[in-house]
């Protein structure tokens, strides 16, 4: 194992157990992935991520091979290596986060109710339903993240990619943040919530460009 991939493991782990100590999902429910080069490190399916250690690194080639470890690989690889094929992706985090999936049951689209809609590329589309695991719910996704670095999955959970980890679980923690704030904001019996329009939209994807500390020379 090279250096590189040990370093991305660890930082693979770090990120799946984020997950769980944030809350976003339970278990062994939901899966990362982080790509080193042609290949890409993803959890192994159904291990708790507090057992996982650096023996454990788990890698498969762009087209589904494994070519790193023992243990069987997520059971959501299709959407990974989807996302890994056809987006700029260097990581995919997907979760069970209970607003967002919430979300995905009600609406086919997350109402502009913030305007860190404009971090994910635009509003927020849910995917159709398919059955976990399948190639169809990869295509479904796939569909739903045009244009935009995360979806809702219909009655399952959250997908969102970055061109790191922290970037790819940030948008997720995000977009399970408007969730929580739509469902609160539409519970007031008698009052709608207002919602954000496109020009407003585009005028923070604008501004998003220059967030934060400028880049140290
Ligand atoms: P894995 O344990 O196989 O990654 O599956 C969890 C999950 O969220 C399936 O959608
Ligand atoms: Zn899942």
């Amino acid at each position: 194992m090279r250096e590189e991939e040990a370093r991305a493991w660890a930082d693979l782990v770090a990120t799946a157990r984020r997950t769980v100590s944030d809350g976003l999902v339970v278990g062994t429910s939901g899966n990362v992935s982080v790509r080193v080069g042609d290949l890409v490190l993803v959890t192994p399916s159904g291990v708790p991520y507090d057992r996982l250690t650096a023996d454990d690194i788990t890698g498969v080639t762009l087209d589904g091979r494994q070519v790193l470890g023992t243990l069987v690989p997520t059971s959501e690889l299709p959407m990974h290596l989807a996302v890994h094929r056809h987006t700029d992706a260097r990581a995919v985090v997907h979760t069970h986060a209970v607003h967002a999936t919430a979300v995905s049951t009600l609406v086919d689209e997350l109402p502009t109710i913030h305007y860190m809609t404009a971090a994910l590329g635009g509003p927020v589309r849910v995917a159709p339903y398919a059955t976990y695991g399948t190639q169809e719910l990869a295509e479904n996704m796939l569909r739903a993240l045009a244009g935009r670095s995360g979806c809702l999955l219909r009655n399952h959970g959250t997908v969102t990619y970055g061109a790191t980890l922290d970037q790819a679980y940030d948008r997720t923690a995000q977009l399970e943040w408007m969730c929580r704030l739509w469902l609160t904001a539409s519970s007031v019996p008698g009052l709608t919530p207002t919602l954000l329009t496109g020009e407003q939209l585009a005028e923070v994807a604008e501004r998003l460009r220059g967030y934060g500390q400028p880049p140290r020379g």
